[in-house]
């Protein structure tokens, strides 16, 4: 098990995490740090190794079992071989896979009391389905997207989803050591801490504190370097049907948007971000912490960075609320792009369920009205909100907003109520006329 390095040295400014508001939030097992060690193969498309949890109890009561998230297995469910398993488990035994084996329940080996801690162990395969997606493999490249177990919060298991996002998760520190042929490059969520080779092959050790997921991906890669006016590193890694100039093109828009994201809503707390350029089905680009998946263009490139304030730093549930990540990263994507001229004529409603603060679930079943509700109406919803209260008030809003909720999970009245305290105009017809209150 790795040592903890000086992991504040690997932090642009100290980490001060607000207290979450949500019960169900305060209450849950949260992981403290993960260590994970896996070994590919020779393409980077399996990986097998061991991840180790550590989990704490918040309080106030005993915590006797823990759901892990298998979100790899979300699109080919049960097959015969998943593409993600666990076993091995020491701390606690697992029961039967449950929500189309992306999720399996955990009883820990003695209830853990409030306040302590108790480590989590289990064998890991992934095997990486070729599939061009944020969890697949395209020839040489694989993505490794939602791919390491996580606890969920509590109880609270919602099914995947493959247009749209399921995901929730707590901020926590990740210490991850991927050892891989030396040809194939690992660009990673996180900061390369050590890298040591041996015979034909490389073992990179990376830390991630304070973020809420990890993700990487593994292949020959070309790479560009640079850095952002706020001193960011870049790094931009790109496949063979990429060239070296769209590369350095997409990392301009990754550092315009890490800098117009720091200087209107406040810092972007960590060294490093790193894009990677390939292309996807059925969608542009796909955010984690300090890492995005996009395909080479200024939209989803710009699109997803912006993630790194609105899911990577405030969190919310993805499935509950796609609108608290979504609509405010499109919002800044058009604030940095230009404003869609569909706005003047918006919002869109295509059926009486079609809202802002629908959920997955109604967006899963109407998937032809999700980027329009959730990202168009959505982002239109700010930028009228900036007509209504001024573009001073929203950005004193956000910046409040990201204040009080860095490094914890966000619920839409938290939001609605940032903006509230910004005005002394009434903002209940507004949220009533994008269909954002109930
Ligand atoms: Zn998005």
């Amino acid at each position: 098990m790795t040592a903890l390095p000086a992991l504040s040295a690997l932090l642009l400014i100290a980490p001060a995490p607000a207290p979450a508001p949500d019960t169900a939030v305060e209450t849950a097992i949260r992981p403290v740090a993960y260590h994970v060690n896996l070994s590919s193969d020779a393409t980077g498309a399996r990986w097998d190794g061991r991840e180790t949890i550590v989990l704490r109890n918040p309080g106030p009561a005993p915590i006797d079992a823990v759901w892990l998230r298998l979100w790899g297995n979300g699109v080919d469910g049960c097959a015969a071989t998943p593409d993600v398993t666990v076993g091995s488990f020491t701390g606690g035994t697992p029961g039967e896979p449950a929500v189309g084996c992306t999720a399996v329940r955990v009883r820990l080996n003695r209830p853990l009391p409030p306040r302590r801690t108790t480590d989590l162990s289990f064998a890991l395969t992934i095997r990486v389905p070729e599939r061009a997606d944020r969890f697949g493999r395209v020839g040489d490249y694989a993505f490794l997207g939602n791919a390491l177990p996580v606890p969920a919060i509590g109880d609270d298991l919602p099914p995947y989803v493959s247009g749209g996002e399921s995901f929730q998760s707590l901020t926590s520190t990740f210490l991850v050591s991927l050892d891989h042929p030396a040809g194939i490059s690992v660009p990673a969520t996180g900061t390369v801490v050590g890298e040591a080779r041996h015979g034909g092959r490389v073992t990179t050790r990376i830390a991630a504190p304070l973020v809420r997921d990890f993700a990487w991906a593994a292949g020959p890669f070309g790479s560009v370097s640079g850095r952002t006016s706020t001193g960011v590193r870049l790094h931009t890694w790109y496949t063979g049907e990429v060239t070296a100039d769209t590369a350095r093109s997409v990392q301009a828009d990754v550092a315009r948007t890490l800098e117009y994201g720091a200087a209107t809503y406040g810092a972007y707390p960590y060294p490093e971000m790193d894009a990677v350029i390939g292309g996807f089905e059925g969608f542009q680009g796909m955010e984690y912490p300090n890492f995005v998946l996009t395909e080479p263009s200024s939209l989803p490139a710009v699109h997803e960075t912006a993630h790194q304030w609105w899911y990577a730093l405030v969190g919310n549930d993805e499935y509950r609320h796609p609108w608290l990540d979504e609509s405010l990263a499109q919002y800044t994507t058009d604030k940095l792009l230009g404003t869609p001229g569909y706005c003047a004529q918006a919002p869109f409603w295509f059926d009486d369920g079609m809202r802002i603060d629908a959920g997955m679930d109604y967006y899963d079943t109407h998937h032809d009205f999700y980027a329009p509700g959730i990202y168009g109406d959505g982002a239109c919803m700010f930028l009228e909100l900036e007509s209504l209260i001024g573009a001073d008030r929203v950005r004193t809003a956000l910046r409040d907003y990201l204040a009080r909720n860095r490094f914890g999970i966000a619920q839409p009245s938290t939001l609605r109520d940032a903006f509230q305290a910004v005005t002394t105009i009434d903002l209940t017809p507004f949220w009533a006329k994008w269909r954002n209150v109930r």
